[in-house]
């Protein structure tokens, strides 16, 4: 690795006061979960489900369960990596706000970011809801049940069978919450870094641009191109854990 990124995404962190991290799938990869895009990525073997065919088909929810059984094998053990705890120590020293994330696996929170720091643009896979009543229902019950003879998940407060991992499908509408929030720490941040993403989901991708309109920095990660590239203030095509770790002073 050449020591001249590292240089300069460190000097524009120590130019920032208000940083936001943005990331996406590929800041988990160095955890062994894969991300979406790259060569082995999830979407070479399974085409998402889209929401309104899991509304439809009891077929698709049984599908999507059958998967999350296989992509809790690696989900379930997955540590935070070096990339995380870099982004966990801005947030700590206080020079980070927020960190808006596209991923689902929790590791952020896992790696040391305060709850109420974290905004989960996609939701969270480490639990599931009730699409009708948003009762909270936790994973590894459903799962045992399903795994024994494909009984399907049933919300104890109101017996829907529209129960889902509580992560927004595509075609499902985006948390308003958690959209205002990022908002909100997108138009107060002088510095936006995006990491791991290959900028091409909206609306999450909007942020990135945001920032750039109310006159923050953007820095951009990612071991490829991404659709943003020419909107960044600095480009670093380099692997996340070892580039940003370096840029941050981790031991
Ligand atoms: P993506 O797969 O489209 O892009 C990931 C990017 O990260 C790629 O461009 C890849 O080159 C880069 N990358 C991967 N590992 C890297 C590394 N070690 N160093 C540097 N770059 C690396 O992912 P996305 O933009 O987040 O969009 C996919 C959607 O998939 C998201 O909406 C997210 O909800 C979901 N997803 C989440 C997880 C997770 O929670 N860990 C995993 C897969 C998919
Ligand atoms: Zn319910």
């Amino acid at each position: 690795m050449s020591q001249q990124p590292v240089d300069d995404l460190r000097a524009l962190i120590g130019d920032a006061q208000r940083i936001v991290i943005f990331t996406g799938a590929g800041i988990s990869t160095e955890s062994g979960i894969p991300d979406f895009r790259s060569p082995g990525g999830i979407w070479t073997r399974y085409k998402p489900i889209m929401f309104d065919d899991f509304m439809r088909s009891a077929e698709s929810r049984r599908e999507s369960w059958r998967r999350k059984i296989e992509t809790d094998k690696t989900m379930t053990v997955a540590q935070p990596n070096r990339g995380h705890l870099a982004v966990a120590a801005l947030v700590n020293r206080g020079l980070c706000t927020a960190v808006i994330t596209q991923n689902i696996d929790g590791l952020h929170q896992v790696s040391g970011v305060p709850a109420d720091q974290v905004i989960e643009l996609h939701g969270n896979s480490t639990y599931a809801k009730c699409l009708d009543c948003d009762t909270r229902m936790e994973i590894p019950p459903i799962l045992e049940a399903f795994a024994r003879d494909e009984t399907m998940p049933e919300c104890p407060s109101c017996s829907s069978e529209y129960v889902k991992t509580a992560t927004i499908s595509f075609g499902q509408s985006m948390p308003e919450a958690e959209m205002r929030r990022a908002e909100i720490a997108t138009n107060n941040c002088d510095l936006m870094i995006a990491i791991g993403s290959s900028l091409q989901v909206y609306p999450a991708a909007g942020f990135p641009i945001m920032a750039k309109r109310v006159g923050a920095k953007l820095a951009i990660l990612n071991r490829e191109a991404t659709e943003l590239d020419q909107y960044a203030d600095l480009l670093v095509h380099e692997e996340i854990g070892p580039t940003l770790g370096a840029a941050v002073g981790l031991n």
